[in-house]
């Protein structure tokens, strides 16, 4: 049933009066007060927030939307009741697929960069609810693993924008089922509210009896820390309270967790850790504190130590909001949780505010933990596990051939724009690594640390602290593969000839063509059954290029490509050595 409030009923004309505006207020100073009851999933908040007109024009109807399981209770504007509209709003920003829509008109319009301070309540429940990923297909379960949002008894986990809309936003309309549009309102949201002050006075209750729950834990990024309170042996009304300041909100979803949790304090790392899980939150620690030197030496000294929140079932989907992970703490491998926290290390000592470089970088660090755990092989076969997904993604972009009639139509994703988390992730991990290749260990660390987050203003800022650092062209590999969408390489052996030498050498020129839109440098193998010579070769994008690789004993097979390079087809690029009878 569609639910309408007119509160005046000249409002209700709104929508065929004017053209809305969305997006014409920044929000720029939060201050919320929030009951959480999660004896009866309820949320009751008030608080107000203050809006600024960006747009040129004065504006008279600001808008705010919260989940739509919850309802507006009441909107103040200078303290007299305001002028709204309350219906629901269809959109995939929130996990129960709709917001509840407040468009209020002011009774004096903003000028532009004017501000506004609007007074609220609302209040309802917080429930688990997938219905965004239900409703276009993704099984009940699998889409519970994804959005395990809710306030709940057991468990309390709420995280915000791109989630729920436990804080007032203001968005248009996104849906699922239209390519990346929720992650990329979600980040523009961010990014545009990045400077905005955020606080939140959480009270957690009325539990009957002392509460099942004694951690109020939240992501806050004031004081550089996780914000966490435990309290001891409760007495009647058995609430606990906090208050939670984010300032700025900077990249991070604003999250807060209530739940039986526990704290492990090391140096490197700070676990909350769901009680009965120590054993496995000191596992964590211990493989957190085993790598966090070898990532201090790639990435630069911690800025703050790294943050994980335990979700309590081991299906939840991991939820990253800088260097706080959300995650279960399965029992597993240590070397298997080395490369998970590895991420984590490289985001409390590195950040970024282009995601491709943030997310990169802390993948890439995934990469190198697997290498120095099993070496080279092992990272290449970790690396080549993310593959697939690249590959679809870039042969579905390719395939969509011009004068082809698509829709919609393709688009490549350049790794400066790319809101797509196969290209900033995956594709960026891989162009680290080649990247390191190309100019060794040494030179890439002085150019991580020589980075400056601040002075990240236009694309080419990285490509300029490379070539610093590099002293070599590498215009080309930027073109290729992060300012443009070139799809991947694809790498034939044409030809090879072996020559014998004296008295035991012998020395085999390979030749390689790459078919592919985008160059790289690429190992090429020369193989014997004693072992292998390699050298590294550049084949720009539909050329041929060829390298010369001596070897001391007689060579049977030549390779290009051990992995490094994402190409289309990794299991092509071989090619049999048959050299001539060897008389003495
Ligand atoms: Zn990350």
């Amino acid at each position: 049933m569609k639910k309408l409030l007119c509160v005046l009923s000249v409002l209700c004309s709104f929508h065929s009066a004017h053209a809305l505006d969305r997006q014409a207020f920044t929000f720029t100073d939060y201050d919320l007060k929030l009951k959480v009851t999660p004896a009866t999933q309820s949320l009751e908040a008030e608080g107000k927030v203050t809006l600024r007109n960006d747009t040129a024009q004065p504006q008279r109807n600001p808008v705010l939307q919260i989940s739509s399981t919850l309802a507006w209770n009441s909107i103040v504007i200078a303290g007299k009741p305001a002028q709204y509209l309350a219906e629901p709003y269809t959109s995939d920003i929130d996990h129960s697929g709709a917001l509840s829509e407040a468009i209020i008109t002011l009774p004096q319009p903003v000028p532009p960069q004017g501000t506004v301070e609007v007074e609220f309540s609302y209040s309802g429940k917080i429930p688990q609810d997938a219905t965004r990923l239900t409703r276009i297909g993704v099984p009940a379960e699998r889409a519970a693993r994804s959005d395990w949002d809710q306030i709940g008894e057991a468990f309390t986990g709420v995280r915000g924008i791109g989630y729920v809309a436990w804080y007032p936003i203001a968005t248009e309309a996104v849906s699922l089922s239209e390519g990346n549009q929720v992650f990329e309102t979600a980040e523009a949201w961010k990014r545009r509210q990045a400077q905005a002050k955020f606080s939140a006075h959480v009270c957690a209750g009325e539990y009957a009896a002392q509460p099942p729950a004694q951690g109020l834990i939240a992501n806050v990024t004031w004081g550089g820390g996780i914000g966490f309170t435990h309290i001891g042996p409760p007495s009647p009304p058995y609430t606990m309270c906090d208050v939670f300041v984010w300032k700025p909100l900077g990249p991070t979803v604003p999250t807060f967790a209530i739940g039986d949790y526990r704290s492990l304090n090391q140096a490197a790392m700070a676990i909350r850790y769901v009680a009965g899980h120590e054993s496995y939150a000191r596992g964590w620690a211990t493989a957190g504190e085993k790598i966090a030197p070898f990532i201090a030496q790639w990435f630069g000294p911690r800025k703050q130590p790294v943050q994980i929140v335990e979700l309590p079932d081991k299906d939840m989907a991991p939820f990253e909001a800088g260097s706080v992970l959300f995650t279960p703490l399965v029992r597993g491998e240590e070397n298997d949780i080395q490369v998970v926290v590895a991420h984590q290390f490289a985001h409390a000592s590195f950040q970024s505010p282009r995601l491709w470089i943030d997310e990169g970088l802390a993948h890439f660090a995934q990469a190198l933990v697997r290498e120095q755990q099993e070496g080279r092989a092992a990272a290449l076969a970790y690396m080549d596990e993310r593959l697939p997904p690249l590959q679809e993604a870039e042969k579905e972009f390719l395939s969509a051939a011009p004068g082809k009639v698509v829709d919609p139509p393709p688009q490549g994703q350049s790794l400066i724009e790319a809101g797509d988390e196969v290209f900033f992730r995956t594709k960026a991990m891989f162009v680290w690594w080649m990247l390191r290749d190309m100019v060794g260990d040494e030179a890439l660390e002085r150019a991580i640390r020589a980075y400056r987050p601040e002075q990240e203003k236009d694309a080419s800022y990285l490509q300029r602290v490379l070539a610093t650092q590099f002293h070599r062209d590498l215009e080309w590999f930027f073109d290729d593969w992060v300012y443009r969408d070139r799809g991947l390489p694809e790498f034939h052996i044409t030809e090879v000839y072996p020559r014998k030498l004296i008295p035991e050498d012998w020395s085999v020129t390979v030749a390689v063509e790459n078919s592919g839109e985008a160059g790289a440098e690429v190992p090429v193998a020369v193989r014997a059954d004693q072992g292998e010579e390699r050298k590294r070769l550049e084949v720009r994008a539909h050329e041929k290029a060829s390298v010369r690789i001596p070897i001391p004993v007689v060579p049977k097979l030549a390779v290009v490509n051990d992995g490094s390079v994402p190409a289309f087809e990794m299991d092509n690029n071989s090619a049999e050595i048959s050299t001539p009878e060897v008389s003495q």
